[in-house]
């Protein structure tokens, strides 16, 4: 009889239990802490609401001059009352975001329960989702070049069967051919939609099980995060004759490259990137895919722009004290 084991990982397992692996998150707790008290000086006080916050280098405490509220420095941030520092929070944060492990494993590197990882995993998604678009336009860098949009097939978050993802290749009217399907009894499923431009990448999971996908929310955000808008590449489907796009919109039917060069290839390349990587979340609810979906656009910008872990802490602050005001 074998036992149920994960197909990865089992042997780093035991490596980490043996002690193999030391973490030392130190140099990254203290990045955090400073980049923190640098945003505190610049920000009001969640009390008084004056700009008078000083803080110190060897003080956990900050201090509001006109109301003396002293909180700690990690105050109102996914940092705050947590059993892990600052560094580990960020650490475990990486390494869902960024490899594939999943929070299963990553639990037992941190060396602490799933519940308490999990929960600051997600505070921190959430946190960087709000602080990207802020941090993304202080990026030295210049998005051009077409936005190219396309939805993926059927992601199913909670799939118990031993079923693999299934290829199915549609023939005939549509030019769609090798989406992945995954199959099971239970959980809920999503369309993807995904639009890329330039390093840029916006993920946005819709619920539902048709190929009605709205492409316009993600074409918004493209916008948004990279204004103004070019030219808008599709291909042919349905639903995207419905897009409220102007002239700007270049659709073709075929495969691969059009005759006039539209293609969507930097989109389908996206979604065969997040399978692998969305596959380690089963069981997870509507909420939490559609969130990680997004989150993995996010770090793929980051990383296809060649920004460094700095970039995350910041959209993680940033994210913090938004929230908290
Ligand atoms: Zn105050």
């Amino acid at each position: 009889m074998v036992s149920a084991q994960p197909a990865f990982g089992g042997m780093f397992r035991q490596l980490i239990e043996l002690g193999v692996v030391e973490i030392d998150t130190e140099p990254l707790d203290a990045r955090i802490e400073r980049r923190l008290k640098e945003f505190w000086e610049n920000t009001s006080c969640p009390r008084c609401g004056h700009q008078s916050i000083v803080t110190w280098d060897a003080l956990d405490r900050i201090w509001c001059r006109d109301c003396n509220f002293k909180p700690v420095y990690t105050y109102g941030t996914p940092f705050h009352e947590k059993h892990l520092s600052g560094g580990e929070v960020l650490l475990a944060f990486t390494l869902y975001a960024d490899t594939l492990l999943s929070i299963n494993q990553i639990a037992p590197f941190l060396g602490r329960a799933y519940r308490t990882v999990y929960t600051a995993i997600r505070e921190v998604e959430a946190a960087v989702q709000r602080g990207f678009p802020v941090v993304w336009s202080l990026l030295a860098q210049t998005i051009d070049g077409p936005t190219q949009v396309d939805e993926s097939g059927k992601v199913c978050s909670g799939y118990k069967g031993q079923e693999t993802p299934r290829n199915s290749r549609s023939r005939g009217g549509s030019s769609r051919s090798g989406r992945s399907r995954w199959r099971g009894r239970h959980g809920d499923q999503l369309t993807l939609v995904a639009a890329c431009r330039d390093s840029l990448r916006v993920i946005r999971g819709q619920l539902g099980i048709d190929y009605s996908g709205d492409l316009e929310p993600v074409i918004q955000e493209a916008e948004d995060l990279s204004q103004p808008l070019g030219e808008v590449w599709t291909d042919g489907l349905q639903a995207y004759r419905e897009m409220e796009r102007d002239h700007r919109t270049v659709v073709h039917k075929e495969r691969y490259v059009s005759p006039s060069g539209v293609h969507i290839n930097q989109v389908e390349c996206l979604f065969s990137l997040i399978q692998p990587w969305l596959r380690k979340f089963r069981g997870l609810s509507k909420q939490g895919l559609e969130q990680a979906a997004h989150t993995f656009g996010i770090v793929r910008s980051l990383n296809l722009a060649g920004e460094t872990t700095e970039s995350v802490i910041d959209c993680l602050v940033i994210g913090a004290f938004r929230s908290s005001t």
